[in-house]
């Protein structure tokens, strides 16, 4: 594996390294993220770059102009931590209770942060504008839709998104044209039947029974509706209702996720759903409720913009970059995605000598091979050389 770290990177790799891991300790949540868009508005400041603060609540843009005129490319890192406890022991280990970077999006803020700081010092070869969007709360609550109501994506001709991923290992960089993330929607079923003694079921319309039937038969969407070849998932994940062993319950409430890669499929769970449930209260003579929200739209890629980030890639990681391993994850990204052409693509991370998959995103002992971030930050410089060099 030949892996050809930018020699600009190289030489800010204490700054990078030490960067995320001064955000990692003080991990902030979505919209909360305070003392990390002061650090990076002063940082951008720093380097003699434009900072636009409180973009999208929380968010920081910097605008770095080229001495000539060209295309202007936003790259976007996301900062939001998640709200659970760190359980590893590392030195830089988070010292907000119950708060913790288990996404990487601490090495997202300080690989831009490299990538801003290399290009700044080389201004005289961009052609073009560069956006550099820091953005708030990515986990749930879609900070990129606050940042592009506050106008962050005015004038830009594309936009690129980063994600570290610890399913593929370091020198990995992974791109495709098309769907990358999911659709990630969230659905609640609330029951009402009508209850009665266990021992006679005769008169009664049992919660429980209705929604075993539910469960069951939202499981064939995916399994006799959808095209196998596309990927769609229908989970229900949480049950509720009930009162005894001796009680046919009277209501039961269900919530749940659906993720599809294309609108398309998207709106035939939606239809489904709500066909099954009809169905199903015909059936049983129950009123059910169904309450759908949309969620995060999936990611799609441009093809032209894909193919971009793919050569950048080549460069640095060669063979490293290619496919993804995907995941049927939501990511807000995708919103600025709906508005310009753009690529968000994943940066190998999973920690030196364990399995891609023994350090999820998510989990409590979440941690990165740092290495990886100078790859991030080499991509995104390689790419920046690739479109807006003069
Ligand atoms: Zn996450
Ligand atoms: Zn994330």
């Amino acid at each position: 594996m030949s892996i050809k770290i930018r020699p600009e990177i190289q030489s800010l790799k204490d700054t990078i390294v030490s960067t995320r891991r001064d955000i990692h300790q003080y991990p902030e949540l979505a919209f909360d993220e305070h003392r990390t868009s002061e650090l990076v508005a002063k940082r951008l400041t720093s380097m003699g770059i434009d900072v636009q603060t409180g973009v999208g609540k929380t968010g920081v843009v910097g605008t770095l102009k080229g001495k000539q005129d060209g295309k202007t490319i936003a790259l976007r890192a996301d900062m939001d931590a998640l709200p659970m406890q760190e359980t590893s022991d590392i030195s830089y280990k988070s010292v907000h209770d119950g708060i913790m970077h288990a996404c990487g999006h601490d090495g997202h803020t300080a690989m831009l942060l490299g990538t801003a700081e290399a290009v700044s010092k080389s201004v005289d070869n961009l052609k073009g504008t560069l956006k550099f969007f820091f953005q708030p709360a990515d986990e749930g609550q879609g900070g990129a839709r606050y940042m592009i109501d506050d106008g962050a994506l005015e004038g830009v001709d594309e936009a690129y998104g980063i994600h570290l991923w610890n399913y593929q290992k370091y020198g990995t960089v992974g791109v495709k044209p098309g769907p990358i993330m999911a659709a990630a929607d969230i659905f609640k079923i609330i029951i009402h039947g009508k209850g009665g003694h266990g021992a006679a079921p005769q008169g009664t319309q049992d919660a429980v029974l209705i929604a075993a039937h539910i469960i069951q038969t939202l499981q064939t969407i995916v399994s006799r509706n959808t095209n196998p070849i596309e990927s769609t998932v229908v989970t229900v994940g949480q049950i509720n209702g009930g009162y005894n062993f001796n009680i046919i319950a009277d209501t039961v409430t269900l919530k749940g996720t659906t993720r599809a890669y294309t609108e398309n499929n998207r709106q035939l769970i939606k239809d489904r759903m709500v066909e099954i449930i009809a169905g199903i209260e015909k059936t049983f003579g129950a009123t059910i409720e169904l309450e759908y929200e949309d969620g995060y739209p999936p990611t799609i890629n441009d093809p032209v913009a894909a193919e971009n980030l793919l050569n950048a890639a080549k460069k640095i990681v060669g063979d490293g970059a290619g496919h993804p391993y995907l995941s049927m994850g939501g990511e807000d990204f995708s919103y600025f995605l709906q508005k310009v052409p753009g690529c968000y693509f994943l940066i190998g991370s999973a920690p030196q000598d364990r399995e891609p998959l023994s350090v999820p995103h998510h989990c409590s002992h979440f941690d990165i091979d740092e290495r990886a971030l100078l790859v991030g930050s080499s991509v995104y410089l390689q790419l920046i050389d690739d479109l807006l060099s003069v």
